[in-house]
């Protein structure tokens, strides 16, 4: 995987890549939930985001952002990640949602898949770390996806 190459990097290498302001994002469901590797790369990241402003660690996943920062916490995560919930985002939009027995939240596949490219435009992200394939036809060329799994 391509992140593999991002760790693989000396610190030296990584600052210099970072000299330019970095957006970068993950998805928890399939992907930070399943690999310990990319927790640790997260890890990684968010000490640069410590030390520079240069870097900023995002979470966009889809479930509603009080259930995204208990999962964050499940997982370990750190504490100063910007969290996206697709729901949330969508509901500010306005778009016709409903939910399921179980409290799932539900739209269509028309406005759903495309969100989190709509996500990486609006928050200018440059790469986004997902399991899902069927988010990348809306994700914009300024935005890396990298599939997961
Ligand atoms: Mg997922």
């Amino acid at each position: 995987m391509k992140m593999v190459m991002f760790i693989h990097l000396g610190i030296h290498q990584q600052v210099y890549c970072f000299r330019r302001k970095m957006n970068i994002a993950f998805d928890i469901h399939g992907t930070l939930d399943k690999y310990k590797i990319l927790r640790d790369f997260l890890w990684l990241l968010s000490r640069f985001q410590h030390i520079t402003s240069n870097v900023r660690v995002y979470i966009i996943s889809g479930a509603p952002e009080e259930q995204l920062i208990k999962e964050c916490e499940e997982l370990g995560l750190p504490k100063k990640i910007k969290i996206i919930s697709v729901v949330d985002y969508l509901k500010k939009k306005d778009v016709e949602m409903w939910q399921d027995k179980n409290g799932n939240w539900w739209t269509f596949a028309g406005e759903w898949w495309p969100s989190k490219g709509d996500i990486c435009r609006e928050y200018e992200i440059d790469i986004l770390f997902d399991n899902d394939k069927r988010y990348k036809e809306n994700i914009p060329d300024s935005t890396v996806f990298v599939h997961v799994g």
